[in-house]
């Protein structure tokens, strides 16, 4: 069976790198913060071209994270698309502030910025723009709004990492960029790990103390802290995967280009890609015209694994229910919930694994 992914290939591949890496970490017992977590720091700002990144303990903190900085909390208002990862939304909840959640096009999947000026109320304080599956979203046209009504752009970065908008890395456009590092993302740690980006350093003097169980010095806490610290090996780790970023990078454009141009059943719509863009297939997401579970039991029959992102638009979601939103409500980000599915996509794919999935999906008939 192929794997939707499969992470053992780069373990096998880099597994001394990697293990050599993690030895020093605990030769040096530098687990919690401290030099390998510093140095990576270092390195992605450098790498993503900005002067800040803090890395924490996963992506949903840093969201959290940039959200104070910014200073959002109770009563406030935060533009978030519908068609995201849930944990695009927590970070705004967290803080006592509220999601407003806008569709996303039918067409790029991403957030649709001609949505978004309807939900501005004198509450609301950002914007929050996903760059879902790798696919930069419509930055310049969401900034222009934000820049009118005076509020901030964040951008969700965890599908993104190396993704550019009009040959500008994504985590550099915004006031702050929120990276993930979780397994399976295109650049992962270990275990958990996420990072937050930007040029302003009372954001990031902030940020540094919220990680740090609100401390600068320690034991005099200055603020209501978290431990939402990067571990040291997590940074390590991080540290040799991120010079194989640009490969990772390289291999995913071409297996979602080829995915792109070969996939031609028409029962299957594809991802549209502005012009203005260079996505990074974090994910292969597809809309299948009937039933997807019907095509994922197809699929696997052929021996490949797909799975689903998302099938329930954050508007939708249970945990939101207090917000009254009903079907109907972010048209598009629901038809694509209930007709989506994930191809396999992995930068150690081989060509023929690759040349199986389109044979598979243009093989694919509709009940
Ligand atoms: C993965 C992800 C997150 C959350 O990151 P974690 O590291 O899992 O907490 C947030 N937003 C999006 C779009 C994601 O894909």
């Amino acid at each position: 069976m192929l794997k939707r992914i499969d992470l053992t290939r780069d373990y096998q591949k880099h597994k001394a790198e990697y293990l050599e890496a993690i030895q020093k970490v605990c030769e040096d017992t530098a687990f919690s913060g401290g030099k390998y977590a510093d140095e990576f720091d270092k390195e992605f700002a450098q790498y993503c071209g900005v002067p800040y990144a803090s890395g924490v303990n996963n992506g949903t903190s840093a969201l959290h994270c940039a959200m104070v900085a910014l200073g959002i909390g109770e009563g406030d208002e935060v533009i978030v698309p519908a068609n995201t990862y849930i944990a695009t939304a927590w970070g705004v909840t967290y803080t006592g502030a509220t999601p407003v959640f806008v569709d996303c096009t039918a067409d790029t999947w991403e957030i649709d910025p001609d949505k978004i000026e309807e939900k501005i109320t004198e509450k609301t304080k950002a914007i929050i723009g996903v760059h879902l599956y790798g696919q930069p979203f419509e930055f310049n046209k969401v900034k222009e709004i934000a820049d009118r009504h005076h509020l901030y752009v964040v951008e969700d970065c965890a599908q993104g990492h190396d993704a550019l908008y009009e040959g500008k890395m994504v985590g550099t456009l915004g006031d702050l960029g929120c990276f993930s590092f979780y397994p399976g993302k295109n650049l992962y740690a270990f275990g958990e790990g996420g990072s937050v980006t930007g040029y302003r350093k009372e954001y990031f003097d902030t940020i540094e103390m919220m990680k740090n169980q609100g401390c600068t010095v320690r034991y005099y806490h200055d603020m209501i802290g978290y431990n939402y610290r990067l571990e040291g090996i997590q940074g390590a780790v991080l540290s040799v995967s991120l010079k194989y970023l640009p490969e990772w990078t390289a291999r995913r454009r071409e297996i979602g280009w080829r995915y792109t141009k070969e996939i031609t059943n028409p029962a299957i719509t594809l991802q549209h890609h502005p012009e203005n863009t260079n996505p990074v297939f974090h994910m292969f997401e597809v809309e299948v015209e009937d039933d997807p579970e019907r095509f994922l039991a197809y699929m696997a029959e052929k021996g490949i694994e797909c799975n689903r992102h998302y099938p329930v638009p954050c508007h939708l979601q249970n945990a939101y229910k207090h917000l009254g939103y009903q079907v109907g409500d972010c048209p598009n980000a629901e038809y694509l919930a209930s007709h989506c599915a994930t191809l396999p996509l992995f930068p150690e794919m081989t060509d023929e694994e690759v040349e199986m999935v389109i044979r598979a999906c243009n093989a694919y008939q509709t009940a």
